[in-house]
């Protein structure tokens, strides 16, 4: 594993020295296999960038809790999702599969809009199904956005409860304000977005001034409730966080109070929301006999760059929501365990929230679904320092296009479209656009010409994925028919 320990001296210089107080040695624990039937905590920003934390690099933007986080686990410097919006992207972390593979992902509709009919199909497994299965108590809480119609719903697929917004925090506008002029402005008003308990709608529109706080609230309790006996069942606790997807609120306490303007204060709330889980986590009446909990955070796509000053930054990566340039795919994630620590330090290894499914069922001791194809791979070697990363590979999809393949550390560009709607049509490449990651994350030297034995097997391996795929039903283009919109 090219994992990296981080010294004391490097930690003074991160300014994490108050926190090196705290350190165990990672080896010993490192060692020790997980106990059965751990915790599973997922936290997952919407439209977070590559370089929004400051643990990933951002001079303004303050995240102590996600830098204390880091700093106690594993910095993952090469974690992918699956599609480059929120929808697919969503559909993929939750099933270890592509979204080409269940009908999440479309060329004509990019994402599952309110008058939307689809959503994910009963018949896929998620893990929450999986885990409840085998004896978990689960909860959802946030944004949702696989489906706001039952049988879609995270009731529907193995949550024993659900609070949150069912899709995106900038649908059904009802002012007349363009997303661009409404951004400027905190009228949560102008979206009657409805946030919901279980299948209900408990209040439209959702204040999503207060969300961030109040969607934090729901999930402590959660933990706590699931915590407080020591015969409870293990839990898994799936956060998908509204923000910082456009448009920006947050609480009164985080206004005006980051250097990096809103959405530095809207990403600071979120880094506050994780301390509050993680010291929840810890304050387990068990102690240090406390089941394992892990904690991974991750965000659903890149940076909305449309948005100037109130969408985010993909650091040193290219482009950002929409492209399957590394800034659509890359996400600043942080992994975590309590109270064993991880194998601490950064992983360079690559990783996907594809892998999220088959690494929960490995370290549960459950099996993953065997009668699907699955895109995940097992990454608890990573996790617990026991060996290598498993994944070599990551196919990048733009909707039902396959528009790129990364293999070690090449990548290769078969398509390439910028961000979101700036440019309309996809740019071919024959040959394609080739690029070395390890010395050019930026992706900005395209070495083809050099290299067309690598570009002849990179294409080879796209057509490989390709012949897997099997058509199937596409849930994104259905619609509510007019006559039923409610
Ligand atoms: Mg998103």
């Amino acid at each position: 594993m090219r994992l990296f320990r981080i010294s004391s001296l490097v930690l003074s210089c991160l300014g994490f020295l108050t926190l090196a107080a705290t350190f165990r040695p990672s080896e010993a624990l490192a060692s020790e296999a997980a106990p059965a039937s751990p915790n599973f905590i997922v936290i997952f920003a919407d439209d977070l960038g590559y370089g929004d934390l400051s643990c990933f690099g951002h001079p303004n933007i303050r995240t102590p809790h996600l830098d204390g986080m880091a700093a106690e686990g594993q910095k993952w410097t090469n974690f992918y999702v699956a599609a480059c919006v929120c929808t697919p992207s969503r559909a993929a972390l939750l099933t270890g599969r592509y979204p080409i593979r269940n009908g999440m992902t479309s060329d004509r509709r990019r994402v599952l809009f309110p008058d939307s009919a689809g959503g994910l199909p009963p018949s896929e497994i998620t893990i929450a199904r999986l885990l409840k299965d085998h004896g978990y108590h689960t909860a959802c809480v946030g944004k949702w956005h696989l489906g706001h119609l039952s049988p879609f719903l995270p009731t529907d697929h193995g949550f024993d409860s659900y609070f949150g917004i069912p899709y995106s925090n900038d649908m059904d506008k009802v002012d007349k304000a363009s997303h661009f002029e409404l951004a400027g402005e905190e009228r949560y008003q102008a979206y009657n977005v409805p946030l919901m308990r279980d299948t209900t709608i408990v209040e439209r529109p959702a204040d999503q001034r207060t969300i961030t706080r109040r969607y934090t609230e729901a999930a402590v309790k959660v933990v706590q409730q699931a915590q407080a006996e020591a015969s409870s069942p293990p839990y898994f606790l799936y956060l998908a966080h509204s923000l910082p997807h456009v448009p920006l609120f947050r609480s009164e306490a985080f206004k005006d109070t980051s250097p990096a303007g809103i959405y530095g204060d809207v990403v600071e709330e979120i880094d506050w929301s994780v301390g509050q889980i993680l010291k929840a986590v810890r304050e387990n009446p068990a102690g240090e006999k406390s089941r394992q909990t892990f904690v991974i955070f991750t965000s659903d796509n890149g940076p909305w760059l449309l948005f100037k000053s109130h969408g985010g930054s993909a650091g040193l990566l290219r482009d950002g929501k929409g492209s399957t340039w590394e800034g659509g795919m890359r996400e600043p994630t942080v992994a975590w365990a309590w109270p064993k620590s991880l194998a601490r330090g950064t992983v360079t290894d690559m990783g996907s929230t594809l892998d999220l499914l088959p690494t929960f069922a490995s370290l549960a001791g459950i099996p993953a679904p065997a009668d699907r194809r699955l895109d995940g791979y097992d990454l608890s070697p990573c996790l617990l320092g026991t060996g290598p990363g498993p994944r070599n590979e990551m196919f990048y999809y733009h909707d039902e296009g396959l528009f790129a393949v990364r293999e070690g550390r090449f990548k290769a560009h078969f398509l390439t479209k910028t961000s979101y709607t700036a440019q309309k049509e996809a740019v071919k490449h024959d040959p394609p656009l080739l690029f070395d990651l390890g010395n050019d994350p930026g992706e900005h030297f395209d070495i083809a010409k050099e290299h067309p034995d690598i570009v002849a097997r990179l294409t080879q391996l796209a057509a490989a994925h390709r012949a897997t795929v099997e058509p199937v039903e596409n849930q994104l283009d259905k619609r509510i028919p007019a006559d039923q919109k409610p």
